[in-house]
């Protein structure tokens, strides 16, 4: 098997796996029960909280756990939007974000909030002038990607949040950082809010976090006892909190060294794919090395991963959440609608080796050009 979708989701590392078996095994307690087992499990809880704390240099009432990133991202809009509805009503986005903003931004706009999304350039960068002109004295929140899903768009986060504060230091700045954790340096003091799932990072799906400065307030989507966190009610799942920390701690070794053997892939890629006749290649170059966006001609895209299927290679098409859709972020960059409908998505990972890439650049292009002919006639 060749696994090129680890955009999509990743396999639970080995080490991870044993962490989760662990505390699923050892520390039954609820670690919000008061006797010796429910202490012992807290004290866990505890310490796999203070490790993820210092990864992200937060603090420890900065980090509510969610279910993943689409909570995250829902308990960030709405409960910002909620919490400051007296400040304002209005509310920006990119056109670069992950299909879930925009259904919380849907949703908003029933509720009678209204949203802007802000422009970007030919290679995916925010325009920071329209940035500048769309922030009002009512724009409560600005929420862009850290890195985007389909095109691997990386944003200056930091730039962003300057320009963002100059306008209207009241406005929070949330980013999806989803795509950006464990592929690329990220910085909480850049925002004020950030989105994450750990199945992205060789952690078990079910469980992710959302970032919230102090100074920021939120009103809660799931109310209950507030034991554990009044902002997220709930037992607190300790062996997925236990396996989302080791998660991050493997994730977050060895940054720079592992992007650039993965960019020396993405090279390989470009280079080679970008000489097939047919093919156009979306990644520009913002693009992070892990995502690589591409448009067929004459083939269509689910009809190709399919063919690749055949000899065990997995690919996307837009997303695994987007699949079969228009690609709504190669439309926001080239405004090109053929081109938009005709993307797949080939995301590498630090694990993934010269003899997959070999492979899959083979079996790529033969069945590429058996599917073409075929649909020359
Ligand atoms: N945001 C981004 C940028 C993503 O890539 C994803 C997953 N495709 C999500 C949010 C949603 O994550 P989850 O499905 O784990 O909730």
């Amino acid at each position: 098997m060749i696994y090129l979708d680890y955009s999509a989701t990743t396999p639970v590392s080995y080490d991870v796996l044993e962490s989760y078996n662990k505390a699923t095994r050892d520390y039954m307690g609820n670690a919000n029960s008061i006797h010796a087992l429910g202490v012992k499990s807290k004290v866990l809880l505890n310490s796999a909280t203070k490790q993820l704390c210092e990864l992200f240099d937060i603090n420890e009432e900065e980090l509510i756990y969610t279910s993943g990133a689409t909570e995250s991202n829902n308990m960030a809009l709405k409960g910002v939007a909620l919490s400051y509805k007296n400040r304002g009503n209005h509310i920006i986005v990119s056109k670069l974000e992950h299909p879930s903003i925009y259904a919380i931004c849907n949703f908003l706009e029933l509720q009678g909030y209204e949203i802007s999304y802000v422009n970007n350039d030919r290679n995916g960068l925010i325009d920071f002038e329209d940035l500048k002109r769309k922030i009002r004295p009512t724009t409560i929140l600005v929420s862009i990607c850290a890195v985007n899903s389909e095109v691997g768009i990386r944003q200056p986060l930091k730039t962003i949040r300057q320009i963002i504060k100059k306008e209207n230091p009241n406005t929070v700045f949330h980013s999806d950082m989803t795509q950006a954790i464990g592929k690329i340096a990220v910085n909480m003091k850049d925002v004020d809010m950030a989105s994450m799932s750990a199945h992205k990072i060789f952690g078990p799906k079910g469980i992710g976090f959302l970032y919230k400065n102090s100074k920021v307030n939120m009103t809660p989507l799931i109310h209950g006892s507030g034991k554990f966190n009044d902002l997220r009610s709930g037992t607190p799942p300790l062996p997925l909190v236990v396996a989302l920390s080791k998660a991050c701690r493997i994730a977050l070794t060895d940054l720079e060294r592992r992007e650039s053997v993965v960019k020396k892939l993405n090279d390989r890629l470009i280079e080679e794919l970008g000489n097939i006749k047919g093919i156009t290649i979306n990644s520009t170059k913002y693009s992070i090395p892990h995502i690589l966006n591409i448009s067929l001609d004459n083939v269509r895209p689910e009809t190709f991963i399919h063919a690749l299927e055949e000899d065990e290679i997995y690919i996307s098409t837009n997303t695994a959440c987007a699949s079969g859709d228009l690609s709504t972020s190669v439309m926001a960059i080239y405004n090109d609608r053929y081109r938009a409908i005709s993307t797949i998505r080939i995301s590498l990972s630090y694990v993934t080796t010269n003899e997959e890439i070999n492979k899959f650049l083979k079996i790529f292009k033969l069945r590429y050009e058996q599917l073409s002919r075929m649909m020359r006639g």
